[in-house]
């Protein structure tokens, strides 16, 4: 007789590793001169509003994935318009 399948505990449960804290971003739209290199650096996060082209936060608090891309595109930002909070 066949034995029936174990489930092995994957990677959710009481004894997994927490998901770091995710960092947050603030945006200075007074700062922004709608110079758009956030929105093509991490189109994920930002985009630029249609009306005057400044700065639109769509992810404040973007996931690990979108970490690299959004320190790189703070640092592009010719304004200096976009801070970085992390944990
Ligand atoms: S890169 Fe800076 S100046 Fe350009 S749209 Fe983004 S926040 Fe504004």
């Amino acid at each position: 007789m066949k034995s029936p399948a174990v489930a092995t505990p994957g990677p959710v449960g009481p004894g997994a590793r927490s998901e770091r804290k995710p960092m947050e971003l603030r945006v200075d739209r007074e700062r922004c001169i709608g110079a758009g290199m956030c929105a093509l650096i991490a189109p994920a996060v930002f985009d630029q509003d249609e009306a005057d082209g400044r700065v639109r936060v769509l992810d404040p608090t973007p996931s690990a994935p979108h970490h690299p891309t959004v320190r790189e595109a703070a640092h592009s930002c010719p304004a200096a318009a976009i801070g970085l909070l992390e944990p």
